[in-house]
């Protein structure tokens, strides 16, 4: 069931999908949560819902930006990687990328 869908079931019913869900991923245990604290990231402005809020063609168009530092500023977010954008993947990988980049660069200040 994707996310749109799934805000509009009664608080009852998702907590009973999601618990089950949790069951049979977990255990019996995971039927019995402390606490249940819910949030609808469909309703954030600036995130729109899971994945991305970018517009297509901003990334091919714009995107190689983000693979030049501005100063000593170097970025290092999902948007940067060349493969699972806008995935926890994406995020490591630019991460890693970013990282190599400024010990290269201090490399060679250092040399
Ligand atoms: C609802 C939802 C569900 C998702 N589900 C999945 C999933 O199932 N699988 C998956 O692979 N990916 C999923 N994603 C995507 C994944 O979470 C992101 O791709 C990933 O977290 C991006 O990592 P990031 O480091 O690029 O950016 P972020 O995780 O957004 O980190 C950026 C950080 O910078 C901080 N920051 C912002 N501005 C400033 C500033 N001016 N100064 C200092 N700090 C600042 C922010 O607070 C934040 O901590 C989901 C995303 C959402 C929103």
């Amino acid at each position: 069931m994707l996310a749109p869908d799934y805000a509009t079931l009664p608080k009852s019913k998702r907590q009973e999908l999601c618990l089950a869900f949790l069951r049979e991923t977990f255990g019996e245990t995971a039927r019995q949560p402390l606490e249940w604290v819910e949030f609808d990231w469909n309703n954030q402005p600036w995130t729109g819902g899971c994945i991305s809020a970018l517009p297509p063609g901003l990334l091919t168009t714009a995107g190689s930006a983000l693979n030049s530092p501005v100063g000593r500023i170097h970025w290092a977010g999902t948007e940067r990687s060349s493969i699972w954008v806008n995935y926890i993947e994406g995020a490591i990988r630019a991460g890693q990328k970013a990282a190599d980049d400024v010990v290269a660069r201090l490399r060679s200040v250092s040399t």
